[in-house]
């Protein structure tokens, strides 16, 4: 029997980490996307060092990290490096998050991870459940979390998917527009509940 894998995602803001968190309250085994795309270029890694040789030393910080602040300027204003990055960083990724899947040792578990559809990670997942809220909404939390123009939120939203397609891939879909962090963990229940109905038929 293989495990059962539900796929997280939402837009920036959204609340993915907050229900995450939720999950993993219960115990639920997460797999995070984005810790796994930052472990993938951890300090003397293969793939740190082909981006070292590809662009050149200048993308390494002083310490020897990655210098994700130039990385990130250089794939955004060229698409052939950021398909040269993501040709090196994607098969990386999505092996480690197969093998953390096999890890997992609760009934079911989630891979957290905002560019899920993006990414083509849905043919890792069994099942999809889209955090979802207005836009205005995901802007506004954006802001107050990290102190950033509704420019800058905007910018990040413009590179991910839209609300309507997200929406289109989901299976489940919490709404998390006026949810109280009390309801969230209620809908979490809800839906842990569920998942474990799934697991035993899965
Ligand atoms: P994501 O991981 O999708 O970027 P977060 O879980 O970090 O989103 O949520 C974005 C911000 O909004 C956080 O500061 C979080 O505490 C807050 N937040 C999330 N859900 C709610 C909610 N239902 N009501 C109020 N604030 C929320």
């Amino acid at each position: 029997m293989s495990k059962l894998i539900i796929g997280l995602t939402g837009g920036i803001g959204s609340g993915k980490t907050t229900v995450t968190n939720a999950f993993a309250k219960l115990g639920v085994d997460i797999i995070d996307a984005d810790i796994i795309a930052r472990e993938v270029v951890a300090l003397e890694s293969p793939a740190l060092k082909s981006i070292a040789q590809h662009f050149g030393k200048n993308f390494l910080l002083a310490d020897g990290q990655l210098n994700r602040k130039l990385l990130r300027q250089k794939v955004f204003s060229d698409e052939a490096s950021k398909q040269w990055l993501n040709s090196l960083l994607h098969p990386l990724i999505r092996t480690a998050i197969i093998n953390q899947t096999k890890e997992a040792t609760s009934p079911y578990c989630i891979l957290v991870a905002p560019l899920l559809i993006e990414n083509q990670l849905l043919k890792l997942v069994n099942r999809v459940l889209v955090i979802d809220v207005l836009e205005q909404t995901q802007i506004a939390r954006t802001m107050r979390r990290d102190g950033n123009s509704a420019e800058q939120v905007k910018s990040v939203m413009a590179s991910q998917i839209s609300r309507n397609n997200r929406l289109a891939a989901a299976d489940d879909i919490i709404n998390n527009d006026t949810a109280t962090f009390a309801e969230i963990e209620s809908l979490v229940a809800k839906l842990d509940k569920k998942y474990l109905t799934l697991t035993k038929m899965h």
